[in-house]
């Protein structure tokens, strides 16, 4: 149970959209007691307690704690979801382990962050990774232990099949779970077929969107291909291309067929389709700001440098590349407006990680959808009803009811008529305690993430052993052999914070040169490798893409 205010809140005068669907009330008056709401009123119409405290909310509006239902959350990500209003968040793929480490030390309030869902170990992971199953006995085998530790819904990956997505979508909802899926190998009608419940970045659907079989199984190839390399700007059709090539008048059966099967979306702009924001530039620079920020100098590096270069590929498209964007980019809001006319609900998810932004993606994600042509109102209730209900928990989340848990947040304007008045948030309330929503470069989590090697990029180098481990002062360049391990072409030793010519003779050795002028002073001096960057997430163990350092000494002549 998260610390308390010892006194109640009352929030009045302002606008509230309670994440209902309701019409919104003016001039409201909220009143929270211990972690929920007690009462939900106009200002003057219901009394409150002496000793409360009262946040005046006139010109503002109130609106439920906001949700990010696609995370892969990381240890430095908290101070941002909630200086965004986002108060809690599914994470759809982490080390069961660490993600339910953090999420049970969140609840139980000895870590500052949002309230954390999660799915632990994505199934159907690829080759290497702890969710990687090579049949269905090992998907079931996985799914029932991810279900045992205790997880709050179930996500597969793109090397999940039908027949494995099966038992695990069986063992799942028999206990009450959800299924999310990142398809590759499968299309979106196979997968609901076999029991999934929600279609991260709406993968599996351009194939489930064409007449020919044929071209559907094309279209599958094509992003099987993409899986194994995921570089924008290889030969190929891009993934933007993909729903490009979906046929309109397959929408209304398809949106129809998702529907009956109570089916979300998750559209995820913000990761798939940011190149193709109206305002492109305008967020590259506001990403490059708040990278800039002294405050928040606890981002790893390699997140600065993927979102980076995420924004410059859009310099680096081809006509073809462009096009596929652009006529990708329509199609998809057309069939989204199919979906929702048909009944359907849409996911607010972003996939952050290691490059995209954690809390301003969840506005980001609410200005596509407004620039699609959907309400504010109804992206909100998606946004915060409709991903508590998802989860299971919508008699305690999601909206500002009485008696549900007290997630709320104040923004200065009204986001029904100006989206991004999101932006300007002043208040924020987590479990009925107001939030500190500032940036402080001590930011640091009790429990770290581990390190986990990702694709593309160097492992950490180790040294076992070098030689020589000494020579004397005033002597000739000396050769250092060095063994050890994650060596790569690429890397460099430093001695005593010096980078010194280095040749790469195989994996486990390394050799370099002192130079003269280094052994002219007796002293004990520091040796490591460096490798070249990325080195995956920044190691919060290790200092950085550093190895362990050995020690040559100089002595007297
Ligand atoms: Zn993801």
């Amino acid at each position: 149970m998260a610390a308390q205010q010892e006194f109640p809140i009352v929030l009045e005068g302002g606008k509230l959209v309670d994440g209902t669907g309701n019409p919104p009330v003016e001039n409201a008056a909220v009143l929270i007691e211990g972690e929920r709401f007690k009462t939900i009123s106009r200002k003057g119409q219901a009394p409150y307690p002496k000793n409360a405290k009262v946040i005046k909310t006139e010109g503002k509006t109130l609106l439920p704690g906001l949700w990010d239902t696609h995370v892969h959350y990381r240890d430095w990500m908290a101070e941002l979801f909630l200086a965004h209003g986002v108060t809690t968040i599914l994470d759809l793929g982490n080390s069961s382990t660490w993600i339910l480490a953090q999420r049970d030390g969140v609840a139980k309030g000895k870590i500052r962050a949002p309230r954390i869902f999660a799915c632990g170990d994505p199934i159907g992971e690829g080759h290497g990774k702890r969710g990687e199953v090579k049949d269905v006995g090992q998907a079931h085998a996985l799914v029932k232990r991810l279900l045992d530790e205790g997880v709050d819904a179930v996500k597969v990956w793109a090397h999940c099949t039908a027949e494995m997505l099966k038992v695990v979508a069986e063992e799942a909802h028999a206990a009450g779970r959800k299924v999310i899926g990142h398809l590759g190998v499968i299309t979106a009608r196979d997968a609901v077929l076999n029991g999934l419940d929600c279609l991260a970045h709406a993968t599996g659907l351009p194939m489930s969107a064409v007449k020919d079989s044929e071209k559907a199984q094309w279209m599958l190839n094509q992003e099987i291909k993409r899986l194994q390399t995921m570089i924008i700007g290889e030969p190929g059709i891009t993934a933007w291309g993909l729903f490009a090539m979906m046929e309109e008048d397959t929408f209304d059966q398809v949106a129809e067929f998702l529907v009956s099967r109570k089916v979300r979306i998750e559209p995820d702009f913000v990761y798939r389709w940011q190149l193709a924001s109206r305002r492109r530039e305008e967020r590259e620079y506001e990403d490059f700001i708040t990278f800039s920020d002294p405050r928040l100098s606890y981002i790893p590096e390699v997140t600065l440098s993927r979102n980076m270069r995420a924004w410059q590929v859009y310099r680096r498209l081809n006509e073809q590349q462009l096009q596929e964007l652009k006529e990708g980019y329509e199609k998809f809001q057309k069939f989204l407006h199919c979906f929702v006319r048909a009944g359907g609900e849409v996911d607010i998810g972003t996939d952050t990680s290691e490059g995209r932004m954690p809390g301003k993606g969840v506005h980001r994600e609410f200005e596509f959808l407004v620039d699609a042509g959907f309400s504010p109102r109804d992206i909100i209730v998606w946004a915060t009803k409709g991903s508590a209900e998802f989860i299971g928990k919508g008699d305690e989340l999601g909206t500002v009811e009485a008696g549900k848990i007290a997630d709320i947040i104040v923004v200065n304007g009204d986001p029904l008529a100006d989206i991004t008045a999101l932006g300007k948030i002043e208040t924020v309330i987590k479990s009925g305690e107001i939030i500190d929503t500032g940036y402080h470069p001590d930011y640091s989590n009790p429990i770290p993430r581990p390190f986990e090697p990702a694709l593309h990029s160097y492992p950490v180098p180790k040294i076992a052993r070098i030689s020589p481990t000494m020579a004397v002062e005033g002597s000739k360049p000396v050769t250092l052999a060095i063994e050890g391990e994650g060596f790569v072409r690429g890397s460099v030793v430093q001695v005593d914070g010096v980078r010194v010519p280095t040749t790469c003779t195989g994996g486990k050795e390394i050799q370099a040169q002192i130079p003269a002028h280094l052994l002219a002073r007796v002293g004990t001096y520091t040796v490591m490798v460096v490798n070249p960057r990325p080195v995956s997430v920044k190691d919060p163990l290790h200092e950085d893409e550093r190895s362990n350092p050995k020690y040559f000494m100089v002595s007297f002549s």
